[in-house]
C-alpha cells in the first residue's frame, strides 16, 4: 500500500528565497531577484512610484492661518 500523498511532498521543495518579481529561485549574483531582467523590472517599477508620488513637503497647515489669538492685548 502506496501513500500517493507523501510522493507529492517530494516533488518541489525551494532551497532558497524565491525571487520577489517572478517567484523563481534566486541567483545569488542578482538577489533578490532571479535574473537581471526582474531587477529591471524592479528598478522601473520602483522609479515609476517614486515619479508618481508628488513632491509636497512645505504644503502642510494650507489654508489654516486664519487662527484667532485671544491674547491680542494692546
Ligand atoms: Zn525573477
Amino acid at each position: 500500500m502506496l501513500l500517493p500523498a507523501k510522493a507529492s511532498m517530494l516533488a518541489r521543495r525551494p532551497s532558497g528565497p524565491l525571487c520577489v518579481i517572478c517567484g523563481k529561485p534566486q541567483d545569488h549574483a542578482f538577489r533578490p531577484f532571479c535574473s537581471r531582467r526582474c531587477a529591471d523590472v524592479d528598478l522601473s517599477r520602483w522609479l515609476n512610484g517614486r515619479y508618481a508620488i508628488p513632491a509636497r513637503d512645505t504644503d502642510e497647515g494650507d489654508g489654516d492661518d486664519s487662527r484667532s489669538t485671544d491674547s491680542e492685548v494692546d
